[in-house]
């Protein structure tokens, strides 16, 4: 029963997404949900959320619903989001005395307290980032392909992934462009606070790339707009 209510919303509407997570959330009488919740009452898996909105705190926003609070606090994708943002403006692992506002949301002890020490919840966080993996991806939309499911909108019956970038996606090319940007070699490292780097697709989603490893890159807001590298003197 609920392996067919998971078919059915893969490839809903987005607002059909988000109204079950109102739904559910009400159902447990809150104004958010974790995971771990929306797993046990949602209509689809948590990671179909995830894959859809970009994250989960996302989808709980785009719903109107409040960030999700573990029973102890924070929730780990939460704390993991964090290191994503402070690494992704740092273009580098973030320090132990780096863990700390305003760059930071949560503290150095907070991740001490849930990890038992700041290099384990790196390593940790390393190993949330490689769980998104590229097959994941490919396998939802090819899940969502299945003529069976009438709701799906697919540009083209070709396509093997789905044009949205997901965060953890984003962060891999990120590491492996270096954090800086394939055209013009800009990059936070040199300049803090002044380069924003993207990942976009070589070959155009619109052309016929996929959104796969080797089909994106890193550029920065500069190059990616057409407007070239500010930084070269
Ligand atoms: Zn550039």
């Amino acid at each position: 029963m609920k392996f067919e209510l998971e078919e059915s919303l893969r490839g809903a509407p987005n607002e059909e997404l988000l109204e079950d997570l109102r739904r559910s959330a009400k159902a447990i009488g809150r104004n958010t949900i974790t995971m771990v919740e929306y797993g046990q009452i949602g209509k689809c898996h948590p990671s179909t959320m995830q894959l859809r909105f970009g994250s989960w705190s996302k989808a709980l926003k785009l719903a109107g619903l409040q960030p999700s609070r573990s029973k102890i606090g924070i929730t780990d994708e939460e704390l993991f989001e964090n290191i994503e943002s402070l690494w992704v403006s740092l273009g580098r692992q973030p320090r132990y005395g780096e863990v700390k506002s305003p760059s930071s949301q949560f503290s150095a002890s907070t991740y001490e307290k849930r990890f038992g020490s700041w290099s384990k919840a790196l390593r940790a966080f390393v190993a949330w980032i490689r769980s998104d993996s590229q097959d994941q991806n490919l396998q939802e939309v090819e899940a969502a392909a299945r003529p069976a499911d009438s709701t799906v909108q697919m540009a083209s019956p070709q396509r093997r992934t789905r044009r949205e970038i997901s965060g953890r996606q984003r962060f891999r090319i990120l590491v492996r462009d270096g954090f800086r940007c394939k055209a013009c070699g800009a990059s936070p490292l040199d300049h803090k606070g002044v380069v924003h780097l993207d990942v976009d697709h070589i070959l155009p989603w619109s052309k016929g790339g996929e959104t796969t490893d080797d089909n994106l890159e890193t550029k920065c807001k500069q190059c990616n707009l057409g407007k070239g590298n500010a930084f070269n003197a």
